[in-house]
């Protein structure tokens, strides 16, 4: 039986308990959603304000070399690349998440040879298959979905040219395990993309020893660089002599300030770029990425698998009765660092906790997501949302008609 006593006893125990204070989080609020968008870094202002309030203002145009802004995508990329365990000059943060995949996939398939075949599953994230179906239909490929996840190896062939896929789910949180579905997809002869936008800051990540050829991931999810933050683009380094992707714009080339007219890409990770970075973004992400500058990714994995276990637990410990069903895997090496739940009234059940001041998200059709952030969600924060969700079930308040009005955004 599990107390409220015994996770604050977690809590006092807890190595990562300081980086909390990183982190801008409104009195009253279980925060539950930083899976979709991380919480404001206590330093992001500040960072923001000196590039609008003095860099901009008074040193205007002269800041691209003053305050090095025109770095700001590689220098970005170098303090992201522990995270992902990539070695320097891989990694760089520009544009979102759907226009590097845009062009991770664009020079996979330039690199494919004959094969025509682009493998993925068909739960991927929505934005993921968007892309890869245009750019299909336009380069004569097709685009096979398999419908179990765990299928992906077997369904690999000589005519995989790329095996693109995101590691988390983003409805489940199932996890998929990079090395041997990357080496799997190798010994076929396919090029191997993987999507982190669930994964960075998440979970370990090891993207050179497990000889990823390219990935993308998210910037304002677990990596809390604000609203619409830039994402970020790793090649790997054997990949980049032969990274030539469709977008080719200046920042990718060679020598953009000579303004020559015939496009030569850059050497290396710099040619993933393709125009102007936006700085003031580019300084909130920054903050965002410092505050996981001492932090051991290792820590952060093993907290996570508490909190979700801890929550899974709990769901069943005092919300037995009330028909949720878990859809994310129990195993540890099989989830991520969310929970999702089914239930007929999913939708109306996250607006009534959004009112109490839990806030988690609803993905269509039925499901009910909980990310849980391992830098600032307490144990006792489990505790308490999951004592909300028994209250909204005994009161009934999800019954409410109001909490069935869908807003734009879920
Ligand atoms: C959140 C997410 C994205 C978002 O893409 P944007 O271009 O930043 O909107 C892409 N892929 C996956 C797997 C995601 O979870």
């Amino acid at each position: 039986m599990l107390t409220r006593e015994h996770l604050a006893e977690l809590d006092a125990a807890d190595a990562l308990a300081a980086a909390r204070g990183r982190f801008h989080l409104p009195p009253g609020i279980i925060y539950l959603d930083g899976n979709s968008l991380g919480p404001m870094p206590c330093a992001a202002p500040a960072a923001v304000q000196a590039v609008v309030e003095s860099q901009w203002r008074d040193d205007l145009i002269t800041s691209w070399n003053r305050h090095d802004w025109v770095n700001m995508p590689l220098r970005l990329g170098e303090k992201l690349a522990p995270l992902l365990g990539a070695a320097p000059g891989q990694v760089a943060v520009a544009d979102s998440t759907s226009v590097n995949l845009f062009k991770v996939l664009s020079a996979a398939l330039a690199a494919r040879g004959e094969r025509n075949l682009i493998l993925s599953e068909a739960g991927n994230f929505p934005t993921d298959l968007y892309v890869a179906q245009g750019l299909a239909a336009r380069c004569d490929c097709e685009l096979k979905l398999v419908t179990d996840g765990d299928e992906v190896q077997s369904a690999l062939d000589e005519r995989t040219a790329v095996l693109m896929l995101t590691q988390v789910d983003f409805r489940s949180g199932r996890l998929h395990d990079i090395a041997s579905i990357t080496s799997a997809a190798h010994a076929a002869g396919a090029l191997v993309i993987w999507d982190l936008a669930h994964s960075a800051g998440a979970v370990p990540l090891q993207l050179d020893a497990w000889q990823v050829d390219l990935a993308v991931g998210c910037g304002y999810k677990y990596l809390n660089g604000g609203p619409g933050a830039p994402a970020f683009v790793y090649v790997n380094r054997s990949f980049q002599q032969r990274f030539a992707p469709l977008l080719q714009g200046w920042f990718g080339h060679v020598r953009p300030f000579d303004f020559e007219p015939q496009f030569v890409a850059a050497e290396g990770i710099h040619r993933a770029l393709c125009g102007t970075p936006p700085v003031i973004s580019m300084a909130a992400l920054e903050a965002g990425l410092d505050a996981f500058s001492d932090v051991d990714m290792a820590l952060v994995r093993e907290k996570s698998l508490a909190l979700t276990g801890i929550f899974m637990a709990l769901l069943h410990q005092e919300c037995a009765r009330f028909g949720l069903q878990v859809i994310t895997p129990q195993v540890a090496e099989r989830r991520a660092s969310q929970v999702a739940v089914r239930h007929a009234d999913a939708f109306p059940l996250i607006q009534a906790l959004i009112e109490r001041g839990v806030i988690g998200d609803f993905r269509s059709p039925d499901v009910m997501r909980f990310g849980f952030a391992p830098l600032y969600i307490r144990f006792v924060d489990v505790w308490d949302a999951v004592a909300k969700l028994r209250e909204v079930f005994t009161t009934r308040s999800y019954e409410d008609p109001r909490y069935r009005a869908r807003a734009e955004v879920t």
